[in-house]
């Protein structure tokens, strides 16, 4: 039956990272469904050619100058790779003819251009990069509106949304409720979080993931994007958008109908279930890298409020986005710019909901016309919130 149904022809941006890597087992699994025919990431080649050479990949894009000439003249590629370098580049690539799908899993706000071109060429987006419709969700709604290119979501939350949401209408549903696990913090005392290192937070209790979303899981800064997201993804009202704690990290949302009927997801904490659900989509297989959640041994399943003084950036994150505009721009840009200083020693943990809050109250909130003007607002965040870093350095804290 598999052999008669099409086969997804991916481009995968960000191959080198935690979703990347995830999305290769995925891709490896169903070879006869999925294709990888191009790879991006911003500057670690020698991985890009070990998965060139294993999934026969011809196109290889690279954001890094330095990185693509080490590349380009590397004999780790085939002969026949064709490369494609810098912001350009990785539009390009993100609009390859042989391509239908383009899976967005880049850090930061560098996916944010070749998904646009993706979405205008008509691709489906696969999207992982929350930064993209926190930062630019009217934008890139619209965009997928116009060309009619499908968002699938790959964030585990909004993939388990999305499957609940199947067969219903949004304007049935009172609210959703993400959860969220707590982090690596969720159960020290509140006095100690003020000598967290970097070490401390990067101990996730249950998902494997990149550095950055790490530490914004300590934070729930991760949670904070995701309401934010999800508010786009599925044309909810901020007020609909809430999070709740839950340490198992097994239910990835609840969907609440107006009948007061709630519904939910389950699954073990991999990215790999979203990743094949939205890559396969409408279409179910087997899981095959990871165990299903077994119900012949006991478990338990609980919730608990988020504790607003331990989690200072939820309350920051959901104020971006009530205020709308820049706001959520500048919340994500101020927490890249802190996460990225506590990440390299330079301030403390709780120096980075100082100098998201700060930054929030001194850049004045507009709505943007333009894309070029969230752009500028997530350049003027990032200016702001550098000048801050030594007032909240490690040694005046
Ligand atoms: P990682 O840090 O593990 O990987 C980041 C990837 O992005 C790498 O491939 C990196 O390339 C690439 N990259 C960085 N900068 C650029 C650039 N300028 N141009 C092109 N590529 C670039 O991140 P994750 O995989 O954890 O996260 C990726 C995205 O997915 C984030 O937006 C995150 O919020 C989201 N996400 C992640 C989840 C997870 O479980 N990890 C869950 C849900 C969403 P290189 O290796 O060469 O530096
Ligand atoms: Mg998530």
């Amino acid at each position: 039956m598999a052999a008669n149904l099409p086969r997804r022809r991916i481009v995968l941006l960000g191959a080198t990272g935690s979703i990347g890597e995830s999305t290769l087992r995925v891709i490896a699994a169903h070879r006869d469904r999925l294709e990888l025919v191009g790879i991006a990431s911003h500057s670690r080649h020698q991985r890009l050619a070990e998965i060139a050479r294993e999934f026969g990949v011809k196109h290889v894009g690279l954001a890094d100058d330095a990185a693509l000439a080490a590349a380009r003249t590397s004999d780790a590629f085939s002969a026949g790779t064709v490369f494609y370098g810098g912001p350009v580049g990785l539009a390009e690539i993100a609009t390859l003819t042989e391509a239908d799908t383009v899976l967005v899993a880049v850090v930061g706000t560098a996916g944010l251009e070749p998904a646009l071109a993706a979405i205008a060429a008509r691709k489906t987006i696969a999207l992982a990069s929350k930064e993209l419709l926190v930062m630019a969700g009217k934008f890139v709604m619209a965009a997928a509106r116009a060309s009619g290119s499908q968002l699938l979501p790959v964030d585990s939350e909004h993939n388990a949304v999305f499957q609940c949401l199947q067969g219903h209408r949004t304007e049935d549903v009172r609210r959703i409720v993400l959860t969220a696990s707590g982090g690596a913090f969720r159960d020290w005392p509140l006095e100690r979080l003020a000598e967290a290192t970097p070490t401390d937070a990067l101990k996730h209790p249950n998902w494997a993931m990149g550095p950055k979303i790490t530490v914004d899981s300590a934070t729930l800064a991760n949670k904070g994007l995701e309401l934010i997201e999800a508010q786009w993804l599925f044309g909810l009202r901020a007020e609909q958008c809430e999070a709740v704690l839950h340490a198992q990290s097994i239910i990835h949302c609840l969907v609440e109908y107006r009948d007061g009927s709630i519904l939910t997801q389950l699954c073990p904490p991999s990215m790999t279930f979203p990743i094949q659900h939205a890559l396969l989509f409408p279409d179910r297989a087997p899981c095959p890298t990871d165990d299903a959640l077994s119900l012949h041994k006991p478990f338990t399943l609980d919730f608990r409020p988020v504790e607003a003084e331990r989690y200072p950036m939820l309350g920051l994150a959901q104020a971006a986005m009530v205020a709308g505009g820049n706001a959520p721009a500048v919340f994500n840009a101020a927490n890249e710019v802190a996460v990225a200083a506590f990440l390299g020693g330079q301030v403390s943990f709780l120096a980075i909901s100082g100098v998201v809050e700060q930054v929030l109250a001194q850049v004045k909130n507009t709505e943007p016309p333009s894309l070029p003007a969230v752009m500028e607002a997530d350049a003027e965040a990032r200016r702001v919130a550098r000048a801050l870093l030594p007032t909240f350095n490690s040694s005046s804290r």
